[in-house]
């Protein structure tokens, strides 16, 4: 994610994490000795309440059909087939925003209830450990926020897209909404003809019936539920080839197809230049969605990261600083989605390195020097570990504040972390380290703990102690070759800042 620089006051949008009614939701307890349906979570320090424990979702398939509005909800059919990890009475999902008709376990009708931002299931007879089942869910996904509610469905102009990182997948369907646990996605979309619709993967079939076309697609690897896409618009999908033949495709508002070509042709070279840098693209296809929507951030759901259409067409906007965030997001898919953080504290690991590959492409295209941004970084570092905490230890969302834990902290203060590192251990051992990295992890999670050893491996000693200063230190350790940095000492606006 990489939030845009507000060029005009827009509305703001405020998020209560405690509100999550599913207000139609029924429940109906036979078994009445059994105690009360609980939220449960696993244990993310930033986000107590997400995913569930107890099961391993392999796959997803969503069904939803699109009404030709987006201000009224979806049908959809949510399908889970997972492994169960420990015997479970009951299974939860993460589920807050839509109304729950129907619950089936394996087939067979389930009772269902509601807790916090959990539905609740409880199967008929309940699910031993070691065992495949299937949780089969109607229900419906409103586009339309909740009371403070953010996140999930972005209305368009002239349809949806989804914006679920870090905590909204389960604003739009139930899910084990956590990055640990990544799944394969199938997508069935069904809308009225004249609209376009397109989701992460390749494209398994359009079916036109009558007056309706349903859109399949399918992931060729695991997604973490917060990197879901599913654009519904008026959308002309711009196919080319990328580097050896990958499939690209850009999903563009039909209108404006021409005027956002020049944009457009410029993927295939930052997808080069990126495996240049950390090895082949990670997935199946790559393209950008420029929707017509206000989010104030672009983000890099997999295969097809989310752009607000203005980045490209607003000319306050300096040519190299609109690359620079399309090789931020695009790096994305190597960091944040390929590998994707074990807990929400290693988020670091993502904004970190695509800010790091950000400021790379702008000193190798735009001559503008790593090393000036980093000074700059270094010198607001002290007051971005005192608001935000430090890089590896982000302070918890507030509630109320947009996205609050996306902070510069765990953007170029992350970034700084990776050049202390490569001016600690130099350049051709960092390289190494970064693509070691995307290779070992890929399709997977991985945490901080795992890249202190792997670049401990490759630098050949243990840096343990040089980790704990920069990731964990409440101050910015001194630069490694440049002693004369200073970082500014944080001020009282910060300082009142978190006593909120
Ligand atoms: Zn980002």
């Amino acid at each position: 994610m990489l939030l845009t620089p507000r060029l005009r006051s827009k509305p703001r949008i405020t998020r209560h994490r405690k509100a999550a009614l599913l207000a139609s939701a029924v429940s109906v307890c036979l078994v009445a000795a059994a105690a009360p349906a609980e939220p449960l979570g696993v244990g993310d320090r930033l986000y107590p309440y997400l995913g569930n424990p107890g099961y391993d979702v392999a796959s997803y398939d969503l069904n939803l059909t699109y009404p030709g509005t987006n201000d009224k909800p979806l049908q959809a059919v949510t399908t889970i087939d997972a492994w169960t990890t420990a015997d479970l009475d009951r299974v939860n999902l993460d589920f807050a925003h839509g109304t729950v008709q129907s619950v089936e376990v394996d087939g067979r009708p389930a009772d269902f209830s509601t807790a916090g931002e959990d539905l609740v299931v409880t199967p008929a007879h309940s699910l031993h450990r070691g065992l495949w089942t299937r949780i089969t869910v109607r229900h419906t996904s409103d586009p339309v926020a909740g009371k403070d509610q953010e996140g999930g469905w972005v209305r368009t102009t002239d349809g949806l897209a989804m914006a679920n990182q870090a905590d909204a997948a389960h604003l739009v369907f139930p899910c084990n909404d956590h990055p640990s646990d990544k799944a394969m996605f199938t997508f069935r979309i069904t809308a009225p003809n004249g609209w376009t619709a397109v989701a992460n993967g390749l494209p398994a079939g359009a079916d036109r019936v009558g007056t309706t076309t349903t859109w399949t697609y399918r992931t060729q690897h695991p997604m973490a539920t917060e990197l879901a896409q599913v654009s519904i618009g008026r959308s002309a999908v711009v196919r080319r080839q990328g580097p050896h033949g990958l499939p690209v495709r850009d999903v563009v508002p039909s209108a404006d197809r021409k005027t956002l070509e020049p944009w457009l042709a410029k993927t295939p070279g930052q997808i080069a230049w990126l495996e240049d840098k950390v090895g082949r693209y990670p997935f199946e296809t790559y393209g950008v969605l420029m929707a017509q929507a206000s989010t104030g951030f672009e983000l890099e759901t997999q295969t097809l990261s989310l752009f607000e259409k203005e980045l490209f067409t607003e000319p306050a906007y300096p040519k190299w600083y609109v690359e620079s965030v399309m090789v931020h997001e695009l790096s994305h898919q190597w960091f944040g989605d390929s590998v994707s953080p074990r807990t929400w504290s290693d988020v670091w690991l993502n904004e970190g390195h695509a800010t790091w590959y950000e400021a790379l492409y702008s000193e190798e295209t735009a001559k503008r020097p790593m090393v000036d941004r980093m000074k700059a970084a270094y010198g607001a570092s002290d007051r971005w570990r005192q608001s935000g905490g430090p890089p590896a230890l982000p302070k918890a969302p507030v509630p109320g504040e947009k996205i609050s834990i996306f902070r510069p902290n765990i953007y170029d203060g992350a970034a700084l972390v990776l050049y202390a590192l490569r001016q600690e251990i130099g350049r051709p051992a960092f390289e190494r380290l970064e693509r070691l990295w995307v290779q070992r992890h890929r399709d997977s999670t991985a945490t901080t703990a795992d890249f202190v050893r792997l670049a401990s491996a490759v630098a050949g000693r243990d840096l343990s102690g040089f980790f704990q200063a920069w990731l964990y230190g409440e101050k910015t350790p001194p630069m490694p070759g440049h002693p004369d940095w200073k970082s500014a000492p944080p001020d009282r606006a910060a300082k009142a800042h978190t006593r909120r």
